[in-house]
């Protein structure tokens, strides 16, 4: 049976969202994009209200949500602002998730809680400055000597680099197993050795916090390795597979934005003596955008649908990635012509939301990888 209806659930977690987005992030969106101020204090609101721990066990502080729910929550902070989206989006599909999958009742307890029930902050730690789409390439390396292991190496690109105060780290224990020699460690804000780097000055998700962190003889305790050594490369790639269902909804709330503030827009502004929207050029740019947003949310409910049903997802939410993420570039550049020169200041948004869309076709796996990803699962169900 398919159903096209909420729950009364995800409805009011998709009702609480719109209305924190509206009434706590959108007042200070355009001032924290320019400065590039990451968004502390509405973090700790949204921890406050079981955001930081949305799909998470109530066991482990979390809010026990299905990931339908947190998708229309996704959506719904991201048309608003996409940088308060990204923390919400790591914190949730990468972090809680890896740590309450693989990690052990010591490492929840101890981790996961303060996570989930928003206290807070996660990061997650796979890309180097010489390894990102081929994330197999893993140049930091673990050593263990005694019960300790030490690291040494560079991350790059870390989402919440700096504001984290718990981090999951990929690293090489055996150059010489490749990919099966990868392991994943927790490791603590302040741990000594362990130096976020500056913040990057970016284009787009300006108030998100991207840093490089430096690792130099970091003494992890081998209580912190998650799971096995040898089964870091396998987390870090079935925590990918939910992140994009998180980054899908993320680029879905920043379509939906730009098409919203095209829909006021071209009903007030009027051109040739009448409303740009009574403009069939324009009309056809509107019918495009809905048309384009309905389809890429049936593809991220699909997605988050079979996570919660514990089917393998890694074709859909590669597809829902890929789509979504294209559509909210095509979208959002759109909604800025739509807006003629107004679309190109900051004071209409959507000139925001198209720098933010542009990262979307980027991190958590590019597009180039999403397409191979969704050939290699379609092969492979297609054998001769
Ligand atoms: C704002 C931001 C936040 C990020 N947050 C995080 C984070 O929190 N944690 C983290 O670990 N990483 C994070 N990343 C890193 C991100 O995941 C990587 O940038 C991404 O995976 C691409 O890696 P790369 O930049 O090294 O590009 P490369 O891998 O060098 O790719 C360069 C180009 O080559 C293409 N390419 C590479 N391989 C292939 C192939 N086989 N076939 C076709 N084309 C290919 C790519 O698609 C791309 O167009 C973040 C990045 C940004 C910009």
């Amino acid at each position: 049976m398919i159903s096209f209806e909420f729950t009364d659930i995800q409805e009011q977690v998709r009702e609480t969202a719109r209305k924190f987005a509206k009434e706590e992030i959108a007042p200070s969106v355009i001032e924290r994009d320019i400065n590039a101020i990451f968004p502390a204090e509405i973090l700790k609101k949204l921890g406050e209200i079981g955001f930081l721990g949305m799909t998470a066990s109530p066991q482990w502080g979390g809010s026990g949500l299905d990931t339908i729910s947190y998708t229309l929550a996704m959506m719904e902070i991201s048309k608003v602002d996409a940088s308060v989206g990204i923390v919400v989006s790591v914190q949730n599909s990468l972090v809680n998730w890896i740590l309450e999958k693989y990690g052990n009742d010591a490492q929840r307890e101890k981790y996961l809680t303060p996570l989930a029930s928003g206290e807070k902050l996660g990061a997650y730690c796979l890309s180097e400055p010489d390894s990102g789409s081929d994330a197999r390439d893993q140049k930091t390396i673990a050593q263990k000597v005694g019960n300790k292991w030490i690291l040494n190496g560079t991350k790059n690109w870390i989402s919440t680099g700096q504001n984290a105060d718990i981090y999951i780290v990929f690293a090489q224990t055996n150059p010489e197993l490749k990919h099966k020699g990868i392991a994943a460690f927790i490791i603590e804000k302040g741990t000594p050795g362990f130096e976020p780097g500056l913040k990057e000055d970016k284009m787009g998700m300006r108030s998100s916090d991207t840093c490089s962190i430096g690792l130099t003889n970091v003494e992890v305790p081998e209580e912190n390795l998650i799971s096995e050594v040898g089964q870091g490369f396998y987390i870090a790639m079935r925590g990918l597979s939910g992140g994009r269902i998180g980054i899908a909804s993320q680029a879905v709330g920043i379509a939906e934005g730009a098409m919203e503030a095209s829909l006021k827009y071209a009903q007030e502004r009027k051109a040739f003596g009448m409303p740009i929207a009574e403009l069939q050029a324009i009309q056809m740019k509107l019918a495009q955008m809905i048309m384009k947003i309905d389809a890429a949310k049936l593809l991220v409910f699909k997605a988050a649908y079979m996570r919660d049903s514990g089917i393998d997802h890694s074709r859909e939410s590669s597809e829902a990635k890929l789509f979504a993420t294209t559509i909210a570039n095509e979208i959002t550049r759109e909604a800025v012509q739509i807006h003629g020169g107004y679309g190109y200041v900051r004071e209409y948004h959507v000139e925001r939301m198209m720098r933010d869309a542009k990262v979307t076709e980027i991190y958590e796996g590019t597009s180039e990888i999403q397409h191979i990803v969704i050939a290699r699962e379609l092969l492979k169900n297609y054998p001769l």
